[in-house]
């Protein structure tokens, strides 16, 4: 559920019509719902209740500021994956010991970073990542919280560019080597080892692969206890789906797996830890756009709208299906048409929909991406010299410009021309 609904014939945001803010700020702009956010926010939370647990939002999935706070001030913990998201959630008023540090290419500075400023645990991915980040904290006199990676080749079932749990994926240790890596991790005096990670993929619409995954988790957890090691903590990595389409697709709800980590992992008495990204900002977000042109093609009409896949890049590089709804709903009993749906970006890819059925649009009209907030903004770029989409935060009747678009000017300003030119 989400708080975008039809009041009056007109698309709202919580109690804000868009068109409102499409009027006080243009098009294209995303808008995410402070309910929406809160909501999913606590439906891990309280899938959770009872185990020892923290929920760190993978920020990666939307970063502004203002959906940090949101959720740090409801007792979201943070996955970070560069020094960047590191220094991100640090602004937004993330204390270090809620931060969890992922990724493959950790650099020496990131690590230095994270050490000095205060971390929860770094989710080590490789032997040469360990190797490294021993070396950062003895420089430092500090010894680094760890868990380590393991990859257990599980089939994640989702979009291959989002699987990561299959052992040709570049993530974490393939789960067979386990013992012999976490005993050489015990071995490094700048290095403690206190539990252990885990992450298959994204937008799983199933449950047997998580349960796949964590069993595997479970096995592990008692032979490294055995060889002595002192695992304490699971982090179960994030990943559950949402719903793209309003019709047929149902994934698993939170309470389910809650249900299924307290199953498979509850006896084990660790502390858990879920990353969850999509499903927590992806549905809490929509992007909203302008016709700018109806143009008839051989057979089809296009509707051209001014938001591109430089805004939203899913649909060109996951294939990704968004429903896309007018923001004046249209009369009912009206005839819908197709039309392929593209952005003004001079390449073909640069199409959101083929065919879909829409009630009848014209020049002007405005239109909403549903399912935008997670891998949106965050991926959007300048391609074309188009500015930044901004980014609005509504919170019941009042709404915010939580990231303005940037002029052409300060655009531009951000290159320097060379002394000699
Ligand atoms: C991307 C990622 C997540 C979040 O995945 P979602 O599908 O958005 O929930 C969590 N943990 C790690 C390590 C990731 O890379």
């Amino acid at each position: 559920m989400d708080h975008f609904l039809y009041h009056n014939g007109v698309l709202h945001a919580e109690d804000v019509p868009l068109s409102e803010i499409a009027e006080a700020v243009g098009t294209p702009f995303y808008c995410y719902s402070t309910a929406t956010l809160s909501r999913h926010f606590r439906l891990f939370d309280e899938a959770l209740a009872g185990m020892d647990h923290l929920v760190c939002y993978a920020m990666k999935a939307a970063s502004n500021q203002a959906i940090l706070k949101t959720l740090a001030g409801l007792g979201a913990g943070m996955d970070v994956v560069s020094g960047g998201e590191y220094a991100r959630a640090r602004a937004a008023g993330v204390p270090g010991e809620r931060i969890v540090f992922s990724g493959v290419g950790k650099t020496r500075d990131e690590m230095r970073m994270a050490l000095i400023g205060g971390i929860r645990q770094f989710n080590v991915e490789s032997e040469p990542e360990m190797a490294v980040l021993n070396a950062v904290a003895l420089e430092l006199g500090l010894r680094a919280p760890i868990t380590i990676r393991v990859n257990p080749d599980v089939d994640a079932k989702t979009h291959a560019k989002i699987a990561t749990g299959k052992s040709e994926n570049k993530f974490g240790i393939p789960i067979a080597r386990a013992r012999e890596v976490y005993a050489q991790a015990a071995a490094l005096p700048g290095l403690e080892v206190i539990g252990i990670d885990v992450h298959i993929g994204s937008q799983l619409t199933e449950l047997a692969p998580f349960r796949l995954a964590y069993e595997k988790v479970a096995e592990l957890t008692q032979v490294l206890r055995a060889d002595g090691h002192d695992i304490r903590r699971l982090d179960l990595g994030g990943g559950l789906g949402i719903p793209y389409t309003r019709s047929n697709e149902a994934p698993p709800l939170p309470t389910e797996y809650g249900a299924l980590i307290r199953e498979v992992l509850g006896h084990l008495g660790c502390e858990i830890e879920i990353e969850p990204g999509r499903l927590i900002a992806g549905n809490a977000g929509i992007l909203v756009a302008r016709v700018i042109y109806v143009k008839s093609g051989e057979g089809r009409d296009f509707l051209i709208l001014d938001a591109a896949m430089n805004d939203l890049i899913r649909p060109a590089m996951y294939d990704a299906h968004h429903d896309i709804v007018p923001l004046h709903e249209a009369t009912p009993g009206v005839e819908q048409r197709p039309y392929d749906v593209v952005g003004p970006v001079c390449e073909s890819g640069d199409t959101f929909a083929k065919g879909r059925m829409l009630p009848p649009l014209a020049e002007g009209d405005l239109v909403a991406f549903r399912s935008a907030g997670a891998y949106g903004a965050v991926m959007s770029s300048e391609y074309n010299t188009r500015p930044l989409v901004p980014e609005v935060l509504v919170h019941g009747r009042d709404f915010a410009v939580i990231r303005g678009r940037p002029t052409f000017d300060e655009m531009i300003n951000r290159d320097t021309i060379p002394e000699w030119l």
